[in-house]
């Protein structure tokens, strides 16, 4: 058996390696290692990709959601709705900016933010809802989106862990995740669905003036050159992480198809167990399986993961301690917060290795194991 790994990008590469090795060699060769052809090529595929109008690449999925806050004019002081079960970085985003993060529960099932919960903590200060899309599972986007148009407020989806999730709406219209809200941000992380060999992300959306804000703010606010019209940064993709990316663009589908195999053969593994709830997958999308995650009751999660790693399989906590119980947060009044659904979630999920590369040999190993603790 191969050894066990959370993700498996090694094997990945092994399998796409002439290509990909031939493309960077192309951009070094050309010596155009920032912007160029290839990054505004990839920057087309990933829009046509996505289904939205642009796709503007940045230097990695932080920056994009910091430069999306930006773009729409967000003012310090101004309140951001978001879930506190999340990456730090959704919210670190906000914070940087001086905008006020408002934490509000996610749904039990979904791990995603409670439409319900956004409605009650909007106030007169609300500019912006920023749903995630957590472990490839999309946020409830429809409501999320009428929730947005009754109130006024922008949208922006933060996308890192879905990239290429199918969202369903009511009329039967299919949309890609990130393509939904005003403004889309994802993460090309390497661990990511669609990862770089470095650092990476983008930004979408349908909105022709944003995507010109979008960029330019990326580019120091620059206009012509030289001349700078708006306070920006520096948020780059470089010319080989878009050469890497085009080529496991092409990929995605068939990648998201390995993972969702992978979950099925899981899901079927623990089926109706008693102490371990398998990921919900809710109708109205595709789950692109990011990671799996398992929601434990009456199974010492420490001693679990202790006993997995001794068996040489690895385990994560996506994430011990939710936003709102951050240091980072204290004085953004984190503690003030009662998210009781967060707080039992953190204290209960578990992910197991999930990627494009998991065999079965490996996975019946990895049942057998954590089967035979829960059942001990
Ligand atoms: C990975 C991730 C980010 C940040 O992306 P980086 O490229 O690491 O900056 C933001 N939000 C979520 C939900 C993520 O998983």
């Amino acid at each position: 058996m191969r050894p066990l790994q959370m993700v498996d990008t090694k094997t990945q590469y092994n399998k796409i390696k002439t290509e990909v090795d031939a493309a960077v060699i192309a951009v070094l060769e050309s010596s155009q290692f920032i912007g160029g052809k290839v990054v505004a090529d990839f920057a087309t595929h990933l829009a046509d990709y996505n289904g939205v109008k642009h796709a503007i690449p940045c230097a990695n999925g932080t920056d994009a959601l910091q430069i999306a806050m930006m773009a729409l004019d967000l003012q310090p002081g101004d309140e951001v709705i978001t879930p506190s079960f999340t990456y730090i970085a959704t919210v670190e985003a906000a914070a940087i900016l001086k905008l006020k993060p408002v934490f509000v529960e996610v749904d039990k099932q979904t791990f995603c933010i409670d439409p319900e919960a956004i409605e009650k903590a909007i106030t007169p200060k609300t500019k912006a809802i920023v749903p995630v899309h957590l472990y490839g599972h999309a946020a409830d986007m429809e409501k999320i989106m009428a929730i947005a148009a009754k109130h006024n407020l922008h949208v922006i989806e933060d996308n890192a862990q879905a990239i290429g999730c199918n969202y369903t709406f009511s009329d039967g219209s299919v949309k890609k995740t990130g393509g939904i809200a005003h403004i889309g941000t994802t993460s090309f992380y390497p661990s990511k669905n669609l990862g770089a060999y470095g650092d990476g992300g983008a930004m979408f959306t349908n909105d022709d003036m944003l995507s010109e804000k979008l960029k330019k703010i990326a580019a120091h606010g620059q206009g012509a050159r030289y001349y700078h019209d708006i306070v920006g940064c520096n948020s780059r993709l470089d010319a080989v992480q878009a050469a890497i990316l085009d080529i496991k663009l092409q990929h995605l589908d068939e990648y998201i198809l390995a993972r969702r195999k992978a979950a099925d053969f899981y899901d079927k593994a623990f089926a109706n167990h008693t102490k371990i709830t398998t990921p919900f997958r809710a109708a109205y999308n595709d789950h692109v399986f990011h990671q799996y995650t398992l929601v434990l009751n009456g199974v010492d999660r420490d001693a679990l993961s202790a006993f997995l790693a001794e068996q040489k399989i690895p385990s994560m906590i996506y994430y011990p301690v939710p936003c709102h119980k951050q240091k980072m947060f204290e004085s953004f009044g984190g503690s003030s917060y009662d998210l009781p659904v967060t707080d039992w979630l953190t204290e209960r999920v578990i992910s197991l290795p999930i990627h494009t590369e998991l065999d079965e040999e490996q996975q019946s190993y990895i049942v057998k194991n954590v089967l035979g603790f829960a059942n001990r």
